[in-house]
């Protein structure tokens, strides 16, 4: 028998909120709860910008200023990901981030369908949150003592040199505009996936173990 055009994945979940609602730590969890791999498109243009490869200095002007690097960029990226990872579930956290990508999305899922979890957290939360974080310079893991998640010794543990450094875009003018990104390219997405009855909306106020309970009893 010929093979199906369409390409068995496992669960492909969305994890979707504005900057700060949590979503890298449910995402954490999440991957492994349900055995997922985690593509963050934030933490991936991170590392290009690190590296001083094209894309990151494509994507560094547009991340400074706390706007959204354009879509063919972002989907060319998820395209090359999804053809070098066949198969298996997958968590996407920080994309789609416009209609546009959501689309996109879609058309390379080829058949497979996404849940889309959107953790709910008001604006001057978001705000307390990400004035707070910190993350880690060797390892890139995320600590917050609004969450009242700081490593002992205010230093990471991972082996590295463990300073904590401040994300650029986590300044506050670079975080209002993150804000109103969010509302409006963003809401759409939200919209893309309740039209399609795939969206689940999740109170993302509270301690991560908390509104993660919420987000498993969500995706039942
Ligand atoms: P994040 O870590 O998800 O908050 O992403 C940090 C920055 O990377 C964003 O403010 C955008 O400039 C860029 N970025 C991350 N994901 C996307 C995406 N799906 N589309 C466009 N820009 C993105």
């Amino acid at each position: 028998m010929e093979r199906a055009e369409e390409e068995e994945r496992g669960m492909v979940i969305i994890i979707l909120g504005a900057p700060g609602a949590g979503k890298g730590t449910q995402a954490e969890r999440l991957v492994k709860e349900y055995g997922l791999r985690h593509l963050s498109t934030g933490d991936l243009l991170r590392a290009a910008v690190a590296d001083g490869s094209q894309l990151g200095k494509l994507a560094q002007s547009y991340m400074n200023s706390g706007g959204l690097v354009p879509d063919d960029v972002i989907l060319g990226v998820i395209r090359d990901y999804l053809e070098q990872n066949k198969g298996g579930g997958i968590l996407f956290d920080g994309f789609p981030r416009t209609a546009v990508q959501a689309d996109g999305l879609a058309r390379l899922l080829k058949g497979n369908s996404a849940t889309a979890v959107m953790l709910a957290v008001p604006d001057q939360l978001v705000i307390d949150r990400l004035s707070a974080r910190r993350v880690c310079r060797s390892c890139g893991r995320v600590y917050n003592p609004a969450l009242g998640i700081m490593p002992p010794g205010g230093r990471c543990e991972c082996g590295g040199d463990g300073e904590l450094y401040q994300r650029d875009d986590d300044r506050p003018e670079t975080i209002r505009r993150r804000l109103e990104v969010f509302h409006s390219q963003t809401e759409p997405v939200l919209e893309y996936y309740r039209r399609q009855g795939t969206l689940r909306e999740v109170d993302g106020v509270g301690a991560p173990d908390e509104v993660f309970a919420r987000v498993k009893k969500a995706l039942v």
